[in-house]
């Protein structure tokens, strides 16, 4: 899984820069706005000024022309509403550099306007001789004109700064714009090495995982064919465990727990079992002649033949001890065991082992002893072995090469054939 990781510090620089610049910007325009809008109240109220000022003397000079008091009656309200725009002028200006020129100019206006006062006050007195001269005056005609010139200036000055300002507003605003593209620019260049950085991660995280996943197969399948081949090795060794290492057959250790299972199932099915003891006959003289690497061998041949012999499923064939095997036949009675016993018995001398010892007709001979029983609750297992074994002594006693059956009665031998 891809790990949470951080922005790159290019990103964030492009962000705040872009942040920062249309913050900037839009204070930049703020103010502009602002500036702009009171420069232009100041330039409205100083043209209102100026035609106010036009206004009043025109009024006087039409009022001691004409010699009518009534034609300058609107004086005093046209004067009120020049001091309301000098007064909104005049704080508008405060800190502005065009605010001396401003004061200036309110000055003059004031003695204009003490000249004009006078006058009204002599037309109202019907001294219009008086009044006229006043007005006409050199003094007043040029104080006049002085102050429509320096008001004239001063809006020409305040609509230079005007277009100043405006231009290096506009400078301002087409720097913020600028450094806004170029943080533009950045965040989305950072945006896309980010991506990519993220992109080829992914693909490595991508990489890394099949590369995980194919070693993990290889570890599996590695695991399942050690895993085969320790129970095969297992198998074996349970089979070893269980087996005779010279003959093949099943070893002692096999038969005696095979034997108590089938003598317990038995007794449990009250179903038959028998057994049958098979001893080689004079082994000891057949050792001492042949070498006891030959005996082997023999014992050998021996166990093959008895292996064929004992087909059926839950028969078990096994090496007793030394020359000595032992059949477990479970689910056979008596007779049927002797039949097979006889069979086995007659196999071996089949295969014509030469012997030392002529009183044996020359060849390897095996003596059975059979022991047969429905074991009842409380037979003990060794009882049929006992058996089988007497069966195998008498059978030895009887000149052996024989098979004797004892079923809990006399030990019967089997009828040789002839
Ligand atoms: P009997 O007919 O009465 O059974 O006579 P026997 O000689 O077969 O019996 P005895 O018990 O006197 O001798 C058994 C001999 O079997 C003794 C021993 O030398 C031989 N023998 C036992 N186990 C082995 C073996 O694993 N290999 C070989 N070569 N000989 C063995
Ligand atoms: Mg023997
Ligand atoms: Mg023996």
């Amino acid at each position: 899984m891809l790990k949470h990781r951080r922005l790159p510090f290019s990103l964030l620089f492009a962000a705040a820069l872009l942040i920062l610049t249309m913050a900037a910007g839009s204070y930049v325009d703020l103010r502009y706005e602002e500036m702009h809008s009171r420069q232009l109240a100041i330039s409205t109220g100083l043209e209102k000024i100026d035609r106010f000022n036009q206004q009043l003397s025109a009024m006087l000079l039409v009022s001691v022309l004409e010699q009518n008091i009534l034609k300058s009656s609107s004086y005093q309200n046209v004067h009120a509403k020049l001091e309301l725009d000098v007064g909104m002028v005049e704080s508008l200006t405060q800190g502005l550099s065009l605010a001396d020129d401003v004061t200036a100019l309110s000055q003059e206006r004031r003695n204009l306007r003490q000249v004009e006062l006078n006058a009204y006050k002599l037309m109202e007195q019907e001294h219009w001789q008086a009044a006229r001269t006043l007005l006409f005056g050199d003094e007043y005609v040029l104080a006049r004109k002085i102050y429509e010139i320096n008001s004239e200036t001063a809006i020409g000055a305040l609509n230079g700064e005007l277009t100043t300002n405006a231009a290096r507003f506009n400078q301002i605003r087409n720097i913020s714009l600028g450094l806004r593209f170029a943080a533009l620019g950045l965040l989305f260049w950072a945006g896309m090495m980010f991506s990519q950085r993220l992109r080829h991660e992914l693909k490595e995280q991508e990489r890394l995982r099949e590369e995980i996943t194919s070693v993990n197969i290889q570890l599996e399948e590695k695991v399942q064919e050690r895993t085969a081949e320790l129970e095969e090795a297992n198998r074996k060794l349970a089979d070893l465990s269980i087996t005779d290492g010279l003959t093949g057959l099943a070893n002692r250790r096999h038969f005696d727990e095979v034997f108590k299972n089938e003598w317990h199932r038995a007794k449990r099915q009250h179903l038959p079992v028998s057994i049958a003891m098979i001893d080689v006959d004079q082994f000891k003289l057949y050792n001492d002649h042949f070498g006891h690497q030959e005996g082997d061998a023999c014992l050998r041949r021996i166990a093959a033949v008895l292996s064929e012999s004992v087909q059926r499923s839950g028969d078990l064939m096994a090496r007793y001890g030394g020359e000595e095997f032992v059949a477990i036949l479970p689910g056979m009675k008596g007779s049927d065991a002797v039949k097979m016993a006889e069979i086995i018995r007659q196999r071996v001398q089949a295969e014509k082992i030469a012997h030392s010892d002529t009183s044996l007709s020359g060849i390897v001979t095996v003596s059975i002893g059979v022991g047969s029983r429905i074991p009842q609750s409380s037979d003990a297992a060794v009882l049929l072995l006992n058996e089988a074994d007497t069966a195998l002594y008498t059978a030895k006693n009887s000149g052996r090469n024989t098979v004797v059956l004892l079923d809990g009665q006399a030990a019967v031998p089997a009828d040789k054939p002839e």
